[in-house]
């Protein structure tokens, strides 16, 4: 498939390069116009478990090399990837390490970056969207909203041995900000739950699921932070999922566009009871 792009000073991608790239959530439309540019020049794409196969088929000429990696496992491997990609730079390859979402956030691509740029690897950044902005944009939710929050707050699920993370102040977070945003949260969901309740946060707020945002298989759980545990159980929520704590979750009442491209009506187009419009003061 033969897929131009728009004139532009694209930049080149020399050999013994690697342009550590965000393939976005999982939609090709979200890729950006670099990331395709890459695709498009890269004689080799060391690509995640989260990039789908369709992003890959926009790079025919070149190798590809699954990278995957579950969360939870030592980082040993990440160490293996990282050096695979300094030996392609050093054999010559022009190498497009391709990630999910966006490369720094709870990505790792500091660190392989890092490595790069220690062996003395020539490197170029390409962001992505995050799952935790674009994916909960998919469900209709706004990450930021003004009536809801000022600010967010984006947390991981688990640390580098697959707990909850220990080093996270969950009182903090939960007096923090009036949304929280958890990745790779899916495990440790009850967990989360508790100690955010125990901190003082509404057990009875609205939290919402998002499965496999933005790709067919897109899925969306709407449930409280008491219930989020169990209802994740009750309607067999599969990784990778991003979870979102906070009354931004109601905006999706009506701005669920996803089902009103379907036909759906909007449920509610006043769903923070404002009682007037919505860009009335
Ligand atoms: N760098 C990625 C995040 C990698 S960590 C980004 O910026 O999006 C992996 C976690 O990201 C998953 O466990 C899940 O919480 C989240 N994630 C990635 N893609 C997702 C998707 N399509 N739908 C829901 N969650 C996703």
């Amino acid at each position: 498939m033969d897929v131009s792009l728009p004139h532009n000073d694209w930049p080149q991608m020399d050999p013994g390069w690697v342009w550590l790239c965000g393939a976005g959530p999982g939609d090709p439309g979200l890729l950006t116009l670099h990331a395709l540019n890459a695709l498009r020049q890269a004689d080799v794409v060391i690509y995640d478990a989260l990039v789908q196969d369709n992003i890959l088929d926009w790079a025919p000429q070149a190798e590809l090399i699954y990278a995957g990696k579950r969360g939870g496992k030592p980082s040993a491997k990440q160490r293996d990837i990282s050096l695979r990609l300094v030996d392609l730079a050093r054999d010559g390859k022009r190498v497009l390490r391709l990630k999910g979402g966006d490369p720094f956030v709870f990505g790792r691509g500091g660190e392989e970056a890092q490595t790069l740029v220690q062996h003395g690897v020539p490197i170029r950044i390409i962001p992505g969207i995050s799952a935790g902005i674009g994916g909960l944009a998919y469900a209709g939710i706004p990450v930021t909203h003004r009536d809801v929050n000022q600010s967010v707050t984006f947390v991981t699920g688990h640390d580098q041995s697959g707990a909850t993370p220990s080093s996270l102040n969950w009182t903090a977070i939960a007096q923090g900000s009036q949304v929280i945003v958890v990745y790779m949260g899916m495990k440790h969901a009850a967990a989360i739950s508790a100690h955010l309740i125990a901190a003082g946060r509404d057990p009875s707020e609205p939290c919402a699921v998002v499965s496999s945002a933005t790709t067919e298989d897109q899925s969306v759980l709407e449930t409280t932070l008491s219930q989020m545990a169990a209802d994740i159980d009750a309607h067999g929520m599969e990784p990778p999922s991003i979870l979102c704590i906070g009354r931004s979750v109601l905006m999706r009442q009506a701005l669920d566009w996803q089902s009103m491209l379907a036909g759906a009506a909007p449920r509610n187009t006043d769903p923070l009871d404002r009682g007037r419009p919505a860009e009335a003061s």
